[in-house]
């Protein structure tokens, strides 16, 4: 494509890919095969960039749905009631120590003013380093306690 002119380029290469989109999803995967790095570093960096925002926005949506949200939470509860009280049953089940373990905690034990790993004073959680232990509890943030329990 001998054009000079950058302009000229992108406009020959409009038509040229509009004419044939199989090229052009030819084009993109190996542009993707080869700068897949780039692009992953650079799609981490923009989603942690804009984590708050994509937050905000479904907290916004959820308030903005809640209505709908509880009624199709109804619908498939009607018609799955089965499953999912079979679900809660076997969580229960598997999680008996750790049930157990909360309510106990919760009726027993009191929150620290702060979390102990970051010092928030945010949304604070109990945590349970060993369930056996239903009253030996840590006080931590929620975003502490989620990363906690990922890792
Ligand atoms: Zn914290
Ligand atoms: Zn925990």
């Amino acid at each position: 494509m001998p054009f000079a002119d950058p302009e000229k380029r992108r406009q020959y290469n409009k038509e040229y890919y509009g004419k044939h989109p199989e090229k052009r999803r030819q084009y993109n995967k190996e542009y993707y095969l080869i700068h897949r790095e780039t692009i992953r570093s650079r799609q981490k960096e923009y989603s942690k960039n804009h984590r708050e925002e994509r937050r905000a926005r479904a907290r916004e949506y959820y308030r903005s749905h809640r209505e709908e949200n509880r009624a199709n939470h109804r619908k498939y509860y009607r018609r799955h009631r089965q499953q999912v009280l079979g679900y809660y049953a076997e969580y229960r089940q598997k999680n008996r120590e750790k049930i157990l373990a909360q309510g106990r905690a919760y009726y027993w034990t009191h929150l620290d003013e702060t979390c102990k790993n970051c010092g928030s004073t945010q949304s604070l959680q109990r945590h349970h380093p060993d369930y056996s232990k239903p009253v030996d509890i840590v006080t931590l943030c929620h975003s502490c306690h989620f990363l906690l329990h990922r890792s």
